[in-house]
């Protein structure tokens, strides 16, 4: 087991991707602390895990409060007695040109991508930093938005780079105490976004084919693979490293173009 007895926080636990989050670390071993608004769905995970034999708590969190975080914290503490890992992944997926985003538009997104995770990113490492066996690993959830882009899509952009930088700055902060800091960008994810991008095609074959050409591995990504990808960041396999943007996106962000029209020659000539 790659988590045995580890605390580890996850947000946006209630639906998505965090659902298999917390599910993986569980089955990993490790005691998982729940948070998001949605109390009885977090409720329902946490009797399913219960049921599996697993150790996890949900505690209700609005992440752009800061005396939510603080609760949340203090909750994983009381029950656990210490924090050795926290997934920052509730977030906010946010569509609207550039042109006609509003200041309450833009700072909803910021406070709960970028506000929240940074300051729960603190509340976890200064309880990390005092507790006996210092040390942990923190995973932020950003997206494929940190290496390009896509019309309308500003604020959310914004807050996930902004992820990014502070993830470096601590990294870089509190590498020689133990506590490792990287980022996870996941690609196109078969959660409630894909039924949406689907909903809103002329027909699922014609978005399936339009992916396809933009996806080398000509694949979603299922939310199992994204929690695989963080077992890895927040276990010791991931040892050396810290201040990473890892990209899990079936090669989205490699792809220069969806397709070459024309054959190139060959440098060779032949
Ligand atoms: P989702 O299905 O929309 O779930 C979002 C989660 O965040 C929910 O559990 C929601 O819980 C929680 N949340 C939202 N606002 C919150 C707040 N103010 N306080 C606490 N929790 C809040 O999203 P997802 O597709 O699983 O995405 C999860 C993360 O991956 C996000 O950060 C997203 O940007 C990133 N991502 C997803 C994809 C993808 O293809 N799915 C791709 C790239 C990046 P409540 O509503 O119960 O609070």
């Amino acid at each position: 087991m790659l988590l045995k007895n580890k605390v580890i926080i996850i947000t946006g636990a209630s639906k998505g991707l965090g659902v298999a989050m917390a599910e993986v670390c569980a089955q990993q071993g490790a005691r998982v602390v729940m948070a998001a608004r949605s109390k009885g769905l977090l409720e329902e995970l946490e009797s399913k895990i219960k049921k599996a034999g697993g150790e996890a708590l949900s505690v209700i969190c609005d992440v752009s409060k800061p005396a939510d975080l603080k609760h949340l914290v203090e909750s994983a503490v009381d029950a656990f007695g210490r924090i050795d890992g926290l997934i920052n992944n509730a977030g906010v997926n946010y569509v609207k040109s550039a042109l006609e985003v509003t200041e309450e538009e833009w700072d909803r997104v910021m406070a709960v991508d970028l506000k929240g995770s940074f300051f729960l990113t603190q509340l976890c490492a200064r309880q990390m930093l005092k507790q006996k066996d210092p040390g942990g690993s923190i995973v932020q959830i950003a997206s494929v938005h940190t290496h390009a882009s896509l019309e309308g899509a500003a604020p959310y952009d914004a807050a996930k780079c902004g992820m990014v930088g502070f993830s470096k700055a601590v990294a870089v902060e509190l590498a020689d105490k133990g506590v490792r800091v990287n980022v996870l960008s996941p690609g196109l994810c078969r959660t409630e976004i894909w039924k949406d991008i689907v909903a809103a095609a002329p027909s699922e074959s014609e978005c399936w084919d339009y992916w396809n050409a933009n996806i080398p591995a000509k694949k979603l990504i299922e939310p199992e693979e994204i929690a695989n990808a963080c077992l890895f960041l927040l276990s010791d396999l991931s040892s050396s490293i810290t201040g990473a943007n890892l990209m899990a996106d079936h090669g989205m962000t490699s792809l220069l173009v969806s397709r070459e029209p024309y054959a190139s020659k060959s440098i060779e000539g032949g």
